[in-house]
């Protein structure tokens, strides 16, 4: 199902969310919709003001002005501010929090009082992969385990929404990649509408069903993955999400024209626009292409990656493009190549 299809019930809702600290406006009129039972990346630099979205919906900070629903209840707007302990959230911080003298059980067990139903804490564990490990220390477990722990500490307390702040950043590379996808399952299993920071593109694009990426306190863009990397509203989001070729084009009889071809113009733009194009969607051979435009280009330079290369080409016009292809055949600089668009591109129209 795609992101803004009008069935979906909101997890989570916010509305003109506005938060300032002194000068500093950190989150400016803040816009958002979370689908209930979906995984949402708050994806943005540093400072945007993720972290403040954050604790504004955990009910840590209050806004100056907008509304936040949790699973279709007003807990902030109109007058009323429902406390934090009340809120029924879960959260998952970047350090996981832990108390360091007691066991994984007891850090499990904290999130549901004085006397904790023991059955409930053994299914939390059971449910992050962690049972049978109750009786350990924190500084017994792997990092990616404590992150674990901490998932089920914000779990057993079955949460309307769980938060989650840059969760995978304290784990070292080689694990991150695998975390990030056993917390993915963990949560698309739980079927509990979660939101998580990250300042790490492939990370939001990889764990989240919905991105959103925000840019100075305000959401610039929200839809999957796909929409935001393959179709961004705007030359800002373009830029964040990768590396992308801007060519100028102008959109004529049905169909946009640049340097490297046409393109059909679905949008029904009309005079300049940018063709927005990244280097895996061009392509290059020594041979044209049989069915579409192409043209010719020479070799800059090239960086090899092992898994693929990127290439940089100068077309006739002087203008300067990278191109993402698999690893071979090697490219050197020099060599004359065909250069033409062979995946996704997207049409803007030209700022004035
Ligand atoms: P990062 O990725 O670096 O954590 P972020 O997108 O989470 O950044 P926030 O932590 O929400 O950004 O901060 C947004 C802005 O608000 C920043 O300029 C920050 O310095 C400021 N800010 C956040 N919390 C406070 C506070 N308690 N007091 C004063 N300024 C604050």
């Amino acid at each position: 199902m795609e992101y803004g299809e009008s069935n979906l019930s909101p997890g989570l809702r916010l509305r003109g969310l506005r938060k300032s600290f002194g000068e500093v406006v950190a989150v400016d009129g803040l816009d958002l919709d979370v689908p209930e039972g979906s995984i949402c990346a708050l994806l943005g630099p540093s400072g945007c003001g993720k972290t403040t979205t954050l604790r504004l919906v955990a009910g840590l900070e209050r806004p100056d002005a907008g509304t936040i629903e949790i699973g279709g209840a007003l807990v902030t707007g109109d007058g009323r501010t429902v406390p934090a302990e009340r809120r029924r959230i879960g959260m998952v911080f970047q350090d996981y929090a832990l108390f360091p003298h007691m066991d994984v059980a007891a850090n499990v067990g904290y999130a549901l009082g004085r006397r904790p139903d023991r059955a409930k804490v053994a299914a939390a564990l059971e449910t992050v992969g962690l049972g049978g490990l109750g009786k350990r220390n924190p500084h017994e477990l792997s990092g990616g385990q404590q992150q674990r722990v901490a998932l089920a500490r914000a779990l057993v307390a079955e949460p309307r929404a769980l938060l989650l702040d840059e969760p995978f950043s304290n784990l070292d590379a080689g694990l991150r990649a695998r975390v990030r996808e056993e917390v993915r399952e963990i949560l698309a299993e739980q079927k509990l509408t979660s939101v998580f920071v990250t300042h790490d593109q492939e990370e939001a694009l990889s764990v989240a069903d919905v991105v959103a990426v925000v840019n100075e306190g305000r959401v610039e863009q929200v839809g999957t993955p796909e929409d935001v990397y393959s179709r961004p509203a705007n030359r800002w989001v373009a830029g964040f999400l990768g590396e992308i070729e801007v060519l100028p084009g102008r959109a004529t009889d049905g169909r946009i024209e640049c340097e490297l071809g046409n393109l059909p113009n679905r949008e029904g733009h009309s005079g300049d626009v940018d063709v927005l194009v990244r280097p895996e969607s061009l392509a290059i051979g020594t041979l044209e292409p049989p069915d579409r435009r192409s043209q010719k280009a020479t070799v800059l330079s090239r960086s090899f990656f092992g898994h693929d290369q990127m290439v940089e080409l100068e077309l006739p016009s002087g203008s300067v493009v990278k191109v993402r292809r698999l690893g071979f055949p090697a490219w050197h600089p020099g060599d004359r190549v065909n250069i033409w668009i062979e995946g996704p591109a997207d049409v803007l129209a030209r700022d004035p």
